[in-house]
C-alpha cells in the first residue's frame, strides 16, 4: 500500500542548521515531510509538484517575539493582519504574547482572552508567552504549573523596566525560582528602569520632548547594567535565561562572557538593531517617532556591528522581529506622543521584513552561512521554546513548515533556469501585508524574498502567483513543551542551594 503523497518539491537546496543538502526532492504527506531524497517523483507519479530548482528550501521560520493585539497597542496588528503579514515573509510560526496587567489576579482569564482573539484568526501557528506583571504567589505556586501542562504554555516574560510591568529584582528572583522549578524559559527585558526614568524627568523639564529624546533617556548603559545585573541573578538561582532584543556592544560582551564560563544564558537581538542608527529617531514632521522602541536604537554604528558579529559567533540564540506595531498617522498611534517623547508607543512593524532582511544581506552577502540563518530564524527559537520535535527544521516527520526563496543567478544557471531569478527591488510600505502605514525599512533593497511559504503542507504564499494564498484560520495553537537548548545546572554560588 503506498503511501499517499499530497505535494513534492522537486531539486531543492535544501539547508538545516547544520547541513546542506543540494538537489533533493521533499515528499509531503498530511501536513508532514514524508521523506528526502532524489528523484521521487518517479516514485509517486501521480502527486503534484512544485520545481524549486536550485533555490534554497529552509525551516519555515519561527518568530519568537511577536505583539498582536495587546491592550496596549490599540492601532497595532490584529492576529489576522499580523499573522497575514508573517507567511509573506516567510514565517510560518509566531510566539506572541498573552499580557498579564498588574491588576490582573489571576492568569487564566488572561490566557483565555488572547486564546479567544486569536483562535480562527490565524494564518500561521501560533504560541503565547505569558508576560507577568503580578506575579502573586498564588499565580506562581498554582496557575503557572497548570499552564505549563494544560495550556503547554512553557515561557514567561519579565520586564526589569516599564513601570506598569517593571519587576524588581527579589521579584524577579522568586518568578525565576518557579519558571526553574517547572522547567519554562524565562525572558527577560533587560534595561535599569530608575536610570530611565531619572533621565527623562531631567529632558522633559529641559524641554526635550520630541523623538529623538527617547534615545537620549535609555542610553546604552541603562542597558548594559540591567544585563549584567540579571546575568548575577540568574547565576545566584541557576536559572536558565533569554534576555530579548539586545542592542548594545557592552551588554552583548557580558552575555558573552557568562556563555564563556558555561552559564545557561540565550540572547536575541533584533533586525532593527542591524540596520538602523538612532538617526531614524531625527527627521521633519515627527517621523522619528515612527522609529521609536525600547532599548532605543544606538547612536554608535559600533553597536550596529556588535549585532552582525553576535549573529556569526554564537552570543545570540535567536533573531526576532520584535513586531510591536501602533500606526504613525493615528491619534492613539505614534502621534499620541507629539506632546512628548514619553507617550510615543514603543515598537516597530518588522514581522514580514524579519526573515529577507537578514537573508539578503546576511546569507548572500557571505556575513552568516545559511545555516545560521536556519539557527538562528527557526531551529534555535523551536528548540528553545519547546517545539523542537514538530518544527524548526527538514526531516522526516516534521512539520512541513517551509520557505523556498528564489534562486540566486548562480544557483539558477545551474539549473538552468535563470528566468527564476527575482529582480531587486526598493520595498515600499504598500508591499507588505500587515495593517500599519509604515515600514522602517522603506527604501531598503531587497535582492531576494520568500517565493512561497508552506504551511503544514499547505502552500500560503506565492509571491508571483496570488500572493496571500493561504487562508485565515490556516494556523493552529501550539501546545509547546520545555527547552531542549538549556536548563538549570545544579551549580551554586556558594555551598548553600536556595531552592531545597
Ligand atoms: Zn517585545
Amino acid at each position: 500500500m503506498a503511501m499517499e503523497i499530497d505535494l513534492i518539491i522537486t531539486h531543492a537546496t535544501i539547508a538545516t542548521a547544520s547541513d546542506i543538502l543540494p538537489n533533493t526532492d521533499i515528499a509531503i504527506s498530511n501536513g508532514k515531510i514524508a521523506l528526502l531524497g532524489t528523484n521521487l517523483p518517479s516514485l509517486f507519479p501521480t502527486s503534484p509538484t512544485l520545481s524549486a530548482a536550485g533555490a534554497y528550501v529552509l525551516p519555515g521560520g519561527i518568530d519568537s517575539h511577536v505583539h498582536l493585539q495587546q491592550d496596549n497597542s490599540p492601532t497595532g496588528d490584529t492576529w489576522e493582519t499580523g499573522t497575514r503579514s508573517a507567511i509573506a515573509g516567510g514565517t510560518t510560526t509566531v510566539l506572541a504574547f498573552a499580557s498579564q496587567k498588574r491588576t490582573d489576579e489571576s492568569l487564566f482569564p488572561v490566557v483565555q482572552e488572547y486564546h479567544r482573539r486569536a483562535a480562527g484568526n490565524a494564518y500561521c501557528d501560533y504560541g503565547f508567552h505569558l508576560i507577568l506583571a503580578n506575579p502573586s504567589e498564588k499565580i506562581l505556586s498554582e496557575e503557572l504549573p497548570l499552564l505549563v501542562k494544560d495550556e503547554g504554555i512553557t515561557s514567561v516574560k519579565l520586564y526589569m523596566t516599564y513601570q506598569p510591568m517593571r519587576l524588581h529584582d527579589l521579584e524577579l528572583l522568586d518568578v525565576m525560582s518557579a519558571t526553574r522549578a517547572l522547567g519554562m524559559t524565562t525572558m527577560v527585558h533587560a534595561e535599569n528602569a530608575d536610570m530611565i526614568d531619572w533621565m527623562t524627568r531631567k529632558l522633559e523639564a529641559r524641554g526635550r520632548t520630541e523623538p529623538y529624546a527617547h534615545a537620549l533617556a535609555r542610553p546604552n548603559i541603562a542597558e548594559d547594567e540591567a544585563t549584567y545585573r540579571v546575568l548575577a541573578l540568574a547565576e545566584l538561582a541557576d536559572v536558565p535565561i533569554l534576555i530579548v532584543h539586545m542592542s548594545s556592544k557592552v551588554a552583548a560582551g557580558h552575555v558573552r562572557r557568562a556563555q564563556t564560563a558555561l552559564l545557561p544564558v540565550h540572547a536575541e537581538t533584533c533586525p532593527h538593531y542591524l540596520f538602523f542608527t538612532s538617526e531614524k529617531l531625527r527627521g521633519e514632521n515627527f517621523h522619528g517617532a515612527m522609529c521609536v522602541c525600547s532599548p532605543a536604537l544606538r547612536e554608535d554604528p559600533m553597536d550596529l556591528g556588535a549585532m552582525w558579529e553576535g549573529l556569526a559567533n554564537g552570543t545570540f540564540t535567536t533573531f526576532s522581529s520584535d513586531h510591536a506595531p501602533s500606526k504613525f498617522d493615528h491619534p492613539l498611534g505614534k502621534k499620541k506622543g507629539t506632546a512628548t517623547f514619553t507617550q510615543i508607543p514603543n515598537g516597530l512593524p518588522g514581522v514580514e521584513t524579519r526573515m529577507p532582511s537578514l537573508f539578503c544581506n546576511g546569507v548572500l552577502t557571505g556575513r552568516l552561512s545559511v545555516q545560521k540563518f536556519v539557527e538562528l530564524t527557526a531551529s534555535n527559537p523551536a528548540k528553545l521554546y519547546g517545539l523542537s520535535d514538530r518544527k524548526g527544521t527538514i526531516a522526516p516527520g516534521y512539520d512541513a513548515d517551509l520557505v523556498i526563496w528564489y534562486p540566486t543567478a548562480e544557483q539558477a544557471a545551474k539549473h538552468g533556469t535563470p528566468d527564476t531569478v527575482m529582480k531587486p527591488f526598493n520595498l515600499k510600505n504598500e508591499m507588505l501585508h500587515h495593517d500599519i502605514d509604515y515600514t522602517p525599512f522603506e527604501g531598503m533593497e531587497f535582492t531576494n524574498w520568500p517565493r512561497y511559504t508552506i504551511l503544514r503542507g499547505k502552500v500560503v504564499w506565492n509571491r508571483d502567483e496570488g500572493g496571500v494564498v493561504g487562508g485565515v484560520g490556516d494556523g493552529g495553537y501550539l501546545k509547546r513543551g520545555r527547552s531542549t537548548l538549556s536548563r538549570p545546572r545544579g551549580v551554586f554560588v556558594n555551598e548553600f542551594n536556595p531552592h531545597e
